[in-house]
């Protein structure tokens, strides 16, 4: 199996892509020879074949990130060198912004346009952020202790690290590990969804081309119950950091907790919930719920798939929402203008359209959507969707859909409304749209949620903390608390004079 393939990329033509893994930056076959098959969302057919990393390669990953931690990276290197080289590398991804947005669109069926600007745009800005975090972390002095003793901390890399990505954001997700591994002096064994492996690959010629030492950055694609597994257990890893389901996060938790008691954090799953009070501006609100429904296709751990609407405007909202879904720009993923391209697999769609119908049989009333886009042919696309009349006993308002699919409810008052958005295992976004001043500032005290957006939904920046309450995760992604979720706290104590 070479470690390379070509393919057609729709506007650049034919493209040398990687295909193996990347250990000790060379590009290696899989020591089983195996691979795995990925497909294109948008037609349903065979996209590429990518090695597949086992126990053996995950290992010689280790190896390799363990040596590079100890002597290229870590405390080897002055903090402002590796911002240097961190700068250069988002400097190489901004350079190929059109050839990375083509790919990262051809893998997940995202819009081309989106893939370029936002996904690569903001996987830019995450890395520019860290970079400039990196020399900006220090410990304290803690010198109370007169002439006994001097105490101070230091803020080190916690070491070699295991980092397991979804589909749904590859190369955003990948920037969000990367970013503050690097700028903390960690060493990475990077894991990419198996779905979508391509752009996880395709950094690691530019973080070699940018002068980021061998084994600071190596990447496995395969599959989660091998690779996955194998990272999570192995004993030379000190902390996984992972974005995905509650499920797998469970297992991942569960293996670093039975091997060697690695750190481990969390970015999970959600099922958000947006409120909508009299007081709010219809149209505003409706376009933001709109764009926290259905932008991604849906597919986003924050999308706003809970919708509660005080009764006095239900009716007008719900009209409001429903022009939304029906501009759309629902289309191919090479089309400039698509916003909203297919899900990421038949799996994925059957899934979402099964919610639907059980949507539907328990009484929820089909609003726009529910359906397989008539423009499908191959591809996987489900029809942005609101579904009226829910309550919190359907399935549609408990469980995460992951796919385009709006539940909207109907409340009278504040306090009923605290209850429903908070009657869930899940705490990740929330949602406030209201005038009232002092209704924000409560809902956001009371609403149990990692991130509360008051008039607005779904923006994030590199510089403002992300993660979940309650199942949707443990600890904290971006800004100072990202970081610090590579670092560890040493207490040096220095005598002074004390005598035994
Ligand atoms: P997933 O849990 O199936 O897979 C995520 C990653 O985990 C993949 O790389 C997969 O190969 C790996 N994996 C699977 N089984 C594993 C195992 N036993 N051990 C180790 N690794 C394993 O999730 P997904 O379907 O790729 O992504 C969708 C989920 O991710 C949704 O629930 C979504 O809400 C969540 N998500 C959360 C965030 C966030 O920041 N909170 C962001 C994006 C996605």
């Amino acid at each position: 199996m070479p470690t390379h393939a070509q393919i057609n990329v729709p506007k650049l033509g034919q493209v040398e892509v990687p295909t193996g893994l990347f250990i000790d930056n060379e590009w290696v076959e899989s020591s089983s020879k195996e691979t795995f098959p990925t497909i294109n969302p948008a037609t349903g057919k065979h996209f590429l074949e990518f090695s597949h990393a086992k126990q053996e390669d995950v290992n010689r990953a280790v190896k390799s990130s363990r040596k590079a931690f100890k002597t290229v990276w870590g405390n080897n290197v002055a903090a402002t060198e590796r911002a240097a080289l961190i700068h250069k590398f988002a400097d190489l991804i901004e350079r190929d912004a059109d050839k990375i947005g083509a790919l990262e669109s051809l893998n997940s069926g995202k819009g081309v346009r989106i893939a370029r600007e936002f996904d690569v745009g903001d996987s830019v800005a995450c890395l520019r952020y860290y970079a400039g975090l990196a020399d900006k972390s220090h410990g304290q002095t803690i010198n109370h202790f007169g002439n006994e003793k001097f105490v101070y901390t230091l803020h080190q890399p916690i070491g070699v690290c295991g980092q397991i990505i979804p589909w749904n954001y590859p190369l955003m997700m990948w920037a969000w590990k990367v970013g503050p591994a690097l700028a903390a002096g960690c060493t990475i064994v990077m894991k990419p969804s198996e779905l979508t492996p391509l752009t996880a690959l395709v950094m690691c010629d530019l973080a070699k081309e940018a002068g980021i030492p061998a084994g600071v950055i190596n990447t496995l694609p395969g599959l989660g119950s091998t690779t996955g597994d194998a990272i999570s257990r192995h004993m030379d890893i000190d902390k996984v950091a992972f974005t995905g389901s509650v499920a797998t996060g469970r297992k991942i938790s569960i293996a670093a907790a039975e091997s060697n008691l690695k750190k481990v954090t969390l970015e999970l799953g959600g099922k958000s919930p947006s409120m909508i009070f009299n007081s709010a501006d219809i149209e505003e609100a409706a376009s933001w719920v709109a764009m926290g429904i259905w932008f991604n296709s849906g597919q986003d751990c924050t999308a706003s798939s809970r919708l509660y609407v005080q009764e006095e405007i239900y009716d007008s909202f719900i009209h409001a929402l429903t022009a939304k879904a029906k501009a759309c720009a629902i289309g191919q993923p090479s089309d400039e203008f698509t916003s909203f391209g297919p899900l990421i697999s038949e799996t994925q769609r059957d899934k979402v359209l099964a919610y639907i119908e059980s949507g539907r049989s328990e009484g929820a009333r089909v609003i726009t959507g529910g359906q397989k886009w008539e423009k499908s042919n191959g591809g996987y696309w489900v029809e942005p969707t609101i579904l009226a009349d829910t309550n919190s006993s359907m399935k549609v308002v408990k469980e995460e859909i992951f796919g385009p699919v709006i539940s909207v409810s109907k409340f009278k008052t504040e306090e009923e409304v605290i209850d429903l958005a908070n009657d869930t295992t899940y705490g990740l976004g929330a949602a406030v749209f209201t005038n009232d001043a002092g209704q924000q500032t409560r809902l956001s005290q009371k609403i149990d949620a990692g991130t509360i957006w008051l008039n607005q939904y779904g923006i994030l920046h590199p510089s403002v903390p992300f993660g979940g309450f309650k199942h949707s995760g443990i600890g904290r992604e971006l800004g100072t608390y990202g970081l610090e979720a590579y670092q560890q706290v040493k207490a040096v104590h220095q005598n002074l004079t004390q005598t035994m």
